[in-house]
């Protein structure tokens, strides 16, 4: 099936056009700065010659119709008429409580992804402003919504409570629902596929490094913990946010800066993690060169970056009691020799061993192996592909007549 993938974000809009039946990407794009006095709009259909122009684009139903455009070009020669996409996969990130799947987008299912606005202010907007641009632009054909928490609806409830009281979570859901879940589903299948493997008998940690990051303890096929929480805040440090922190920190800066609620929220969100320890940049590649050139702040972020990996691994070692396979994925995870090394490194006495020439060898875009033979628990590079998740998702679902209603 031909399924557009969309990925709406607050000025954003990101496609891909999957054919489901090779697997393969047909064209790919982004608008961006939509909005702003002048927004960029790239291209990329596969093998064919990449675009990249600005012009004005006022808003996220503007954006879906510079796509179609592009893709109904006749000189792109990508598709030949809107009815030839069958249907349209949406990432929704946060489904809350309500969708332990992807569901085929009813009034009902609108409603709820609005519910869940309180959860992700700044994600499920702008998702849903993406859904009704792409229906109002596609109306005849099935929308179907993909959550990034979905996947994580198997953790336990002592996994996903917190130690506050209780009623908080009944009255406003307040636990841990965990984010990249159609990440660690893929990679996580990828491996399963790759070893030949059973998933109902292996234990893998799966780590989403890019510039969100999350790392997630699968068992038995299942999501059964997450470094991510009630946001994607928490959990690892990332590119901008600054991951698990004691909570009294709030109140002492709120005191001590007189800050706002507000400020308080992009100072976690925009200016904490990589950005904020090394004053100089939260893209992994900037850090790892400053840092080799002697900057002793770039030095200490990526190792705060690396520590806080290792200690997620050793926890979920400890909360499956073993693990088969810890695999890498993401932006840092897929490309970077030196994080991966720095963040298993000293991990003897869990049975961790990296080979470093399989580590250092670039072969990018495979599937790797770069424990060494001896290693008692293996170690995989899987590049992640959660586009094509969603497209796959999608068209099961378009195709079911019998779609099963969401809980
Ligand atoms: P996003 O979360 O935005 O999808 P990506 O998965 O694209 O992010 O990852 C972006 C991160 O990957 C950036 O920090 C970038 O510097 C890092 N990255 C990409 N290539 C490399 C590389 N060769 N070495 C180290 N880091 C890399």
């Amino acid at each position: 099936m031909l399924i557009l993938v969309i990925n709406c974000g607050s000025s954003s809009v990101k496609y891909n056009l999957i054919d489901t039946s090779e697997e393969k990407n047909l064209c790919r794009g982004l608008v961006e700065r939509i909005g702003a006095v002048t927004s960029i709009v790239k291209h990329e259909p596969e093998g064919g010659r990449h675009t990249k122009n600005t012009r004005t684009i006022a808003n996220h139903s503007e954006a879906l119709q510079e796509i179609m455009n592009y893709l109904l070009d006749t000189e792109n020669k990508i598709i030949s008429s809107p009815s030839d996409i069958e249907a349209v996969g949406h990432r929704v990130v946060h489904g809350g409580e309500m969708f332990k799947d992807s569901v085929l987008i009813d009034e009902d299912v609108l409603a709820a992804i609005e519910q869940a606005f309180d959860l992700a202010p700044l994600h499920n907007p702008p998702n849903l402003r993406g859904i009704q641009a792409a229906k109002k632009n596609l109306p005849d054909i099935p929308h179907v919504a993909v959550f990034d928490t979905a996947f994580h609806h198997s953790l336990p409830n002592k996994a996903f409570l917190y130690g506050i009281p209780n009623r908080l979570y009944r009255r406003y859901k307040i636990r841990k629902y965990g984010f990249h879940g159609t990440s660690h589903y893929f990679v996580s299948r990828q491996y399963y596929k790759k070893t030949g493997k059973k998933a109902g008998n292996t234990k893998l940690i799966t780590c989403h490094l890019g510039n969100g990051a999350s790392i997630t303890a699968i068992d038995g096929g299942k999501s059964i913990d997450t470094s991510m929480g009630f946001t994607p805040l928490s959990g690892l440090v990332m590119g901008t946010r600054s991951g698990d922190l004691d909570p009294s920190i709030l109140f002492y800066l709120i005191e001590k800066e007189e800050l706002s609620l507000a400020n308080v929220h992009a100072l976690l969100n925009r200016h904490s993690g990589l950005l904020g320890l090394s004053g100089y940049a939260s893209d992994m590649r900037d850090l790892i060169e400053e840092a080799s050139n002697g900057d002793r702040r770039c030095q200490q972020a990526i190792d705060v970056f690396c520590y806080k990996i290792k200690q997620y691994i050793g926890s979920y070692i400890a909360s499956m009691n073993g693990c088969d396979a810890i695999i890498f994925t993401a932006g840092i995870g897929e490309n970077s020799p030196l994080i991966r090394k720095r963040s298993l490194e000293e991990m003897s006495y869990l049975g961790i061993e990296v080979d470093d020439t399989k580590n250092d060898s670039p072969d990018r875009g495979a599937i790797q192996k770069i424990s060494t033979d001896n290693s008692k628990t293996e170690v995989y590079v899987i590049p992640t592909n959660e586009e094509l998740v969603i497209a796959i998702d999608t068209a099961k679902i378009a195709q079911a007549s019998d779609q099963s209603p969401w809980v």
